[in-house]
C-alpha cells in the first residue's frame, strides 16, 4: 500500500524540554503545531459555522464517531461524500473513536457511575463494568446502549475502524477501552492489555480500509494509537513502547487528567514514542495551564470542547483569569470582554451587551462567547508556537500563568520544570 496518508516535519525543538514545532499534512491541508483542535463533536462546533471557526484561527477540529455512528448514522455521511463536504469544512478533521464516549456516556445512562468523574473517592468495584451500568467489555467488543434510546449496541475495534472511514475523517483514533478513576491496578492492566489487542486490530482492518480507499481512487485516511495506562508510570510506558513499536501514524495520549498530572504523564509517553510521529492529547482538561504543560512535555495537538462549553454558561476567558459574564457587575461594564483579545466579539461588543444577551437567553449570546473563548485558546496555543520558535517559551510561560492565576497560584505549575 503506498502510505503517503500523513506526513509531519518537526521544524524547531526547545532544548532541555520534549517542546518542539511542526507541520501536520494532511489530504485535506496542514496544520501548524502545537495546535488546538477545535472541538466539534456532531459534527459542528456548537453555535459556531465552519467559517466563524477558520475566522478565529481553528485550523482543525475533532468529530466523534460514537455520535455521529449514533445520529445520523456513519452511511448518511458516506452518502453526503464525507464529513468535510457534510458539514462543509475544508480543513483537516480528526475523529474520536466513540471508545470514551461508549464507556462514559454507556456508563452514565440510567446514572451508571461516570467514567469521566476526577474523583478517586468511593468504592473501587463499582468501576468495574457492572450489569447495573449496562456497560460491559469482552475481548471481541463492547456491549453498551445507547445514550439517545437507550437501545443495546456491541461494537468491535473493526466496527469502529469501518464506521470513522465511513465518516471520511483524515486522522482516525484506535478504539480503546477506558477505565475509570477508581479502577483499581490490575484491572487498570487488563484495560490495557485488552487495548493493545484492539490496537493491533483496528490497524489490521484500518490498512485493508485504506487499500480498497486506493484501489477506488479515494483518499488514504491517517490512524493513531491510543496510550492507556492511567496514572500508572509502569503501565504508561509498556503502552508508549508496545505503540510506539507498530506502524501508527502518531499517537493519542488518552485518559484524564487534573493539570498537575499533565506533566508526568505525558512526558513518561512522550520520552518513548517515536519523536518523528506526532503526538495528540485526547480530550485535555478546561485549564490554560494545561496548554503550556501539554506542550513542555511534548504534545503536539490538543483537543477539548471546554471553550465552547464553558462559553455557552457564561463562563469567558480573559488573561487576567476567567470571568463569569453573567454577573451583574458586568451590566453596565462597556469595555470589551478583554481588552487584548483580538477576536470578533471583543472587536465590536460590550461585555454590557454579552451580558445582557445571556441574561435574556438569546442565542447570539452563546455564539459572541464561543467565538471569543475559542479565539483565547486558539491563539494562545498560536503563541505558545511562536514563543518555542523565537525561544521565549519559559517567559512567555510565566507572564501567561502569572497573570492569568495571580502569582501565588501559578507556582503549583512550575513545580517540575523539566
Ligand atoms: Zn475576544
Amino acid at each position: 500500500m503506498m502510505k503517503n496518508t500523513l506526513n509531519f516535519v518537526v521544524t524547531k525543538k526547545l532544548d532541555g524540554t520534549l517542546a518542539r514545532t511542526g507541520i501536520i499534512t494532511t489530504p485535506n491541508g496542514t496544520i501548524e503545531t502545537p495546535a488546538f483542535i477545535v472541538g466539534g463533536t456532531q459534527a459542528t462546533v456548537k453555535t459556531l459555522t465552519p467559517e466563524q471557526v477558520l475566522e478565529l484561527g481553528g485550523q482543525s477540529i475533532l468529530v466523534n464517531a460514537y455520535h455521529l455512528m449514533l445520529r445520523p448514522g456513519a452511511e448518511i455521511i458516506k452518502a453526503a461524500s464525507g464529513v468535510h463536504k457534510f458539514m462543509n469544512f475544508t480543513g483537516p478533521i480528526f475523529s474520536d473513536s466513540g471508545g470514551f464516549q461508549v464507556f462514559s456516556l454507556g456508563m452514565a445512562y440510567k446514572k451508571g457511575i461516570d467514567a469521566t468523574s476526577h474523583s478517586t473517592k468511593g468504592d473501587a468495584s463499582q468501576a468495574v463494568h457492572s450489569k447495573s451500568q449496562l456497560t460491559s467489555v469482552t475481548d471481541e467488543g463492547v456491549h453498551f446502549r445507547s445514550h439517545l434510546d437507550g437501545s443495546k449496541l456491541f461494537m468491535t475495534p473493526e466496527d469502529s475502524m469501518e464506521i470513522q472511514h465511513l465518516i471520511g475523517s483524515d486522522i482516525h483514533m484506535c478504539f480503546d477501552e477506558l477505565t475509570s478513576p477508581l479502577s483499581g491496578r490490575d484491572y487498570v492492566k487488563k484495560a490495557m492489555d485488552r487495548t493493545h489487542e484492539w490496537a493491533d486490530r483496528c490497524l489490521s482492518r484500518h490498512n485493508e480500509l485504506n487499500d480498497t480507499h486506493l484501489k477506488n481512487g479515494e483518499k488514504s485516511q491517517a490512524l493513531f494509537g491510543v496510550v492507556q495506562g492511567a496514572r500508572e508510570e509502569e503501565f504508561r510506558k509498556i503502552s508508549a513502547t508496545f505503540l510506539g513499536q507498530r506502524d501508527f501514524d502518531g499517537f493519542g495520549i488518552g485518559g484524564v487528567f487534573e493539570p498537575e498530572e499533565i506533566s508526568s504523564t505525558v512526558r513518561w509517553v512522550n520520552e518513548i514514542l517515536p519523536d518523528y510521529k506526532p503526538r495528540h492529547l485526547l480530550g485535555m482538561g478546561s485549564q490554560p495551564a494545561d496548554l503550556f504543560l501539554g506542550v513542555q512535555y511534548g504534545v503536539d495537538t490538543f483537543d477539548c470542547v471546554a471553550p465552547t462549553r464553558q462559553a455557552r454558561n457564561g463562563a469567558l476567558f480573559t488573561y487576567d483569569g476567567r470571568i463569569n459574564i453573567k454577573n451583574s457587575e458586568y451590566k453596565n461594564d462597556f469595555t470589551p470582554i478583554d481588552k487584548g483579545c483580538d477576536c470578533y466579539t471583543c472587536k465590536n461588543y460590550t461585555r454590557a451587551y454579552v451580558h445582557h444577551l445571556m441574561m435574556a437567553n438569546e442565542i447570539l449570546g452563546l455564539t459572541l462567547a464561543s467565538i471569543h473563548n475559542e479565539r483565547f485558546v486558539v491563539r494562545t496555543v498560536d503563541e505558545i508556537r511562536e514563543s518555542i520558535k523565537n525561544g521565549s517559551f519559559f517567559k512567555y510561560k510565566k507572564e501567561f500563568l502569572e497573570r492569568y492565576y495571580g502569582k501565588n497560584d501559578a507556582k503549583r505549575f512550575f513545580n517540575s520544570i523539566y
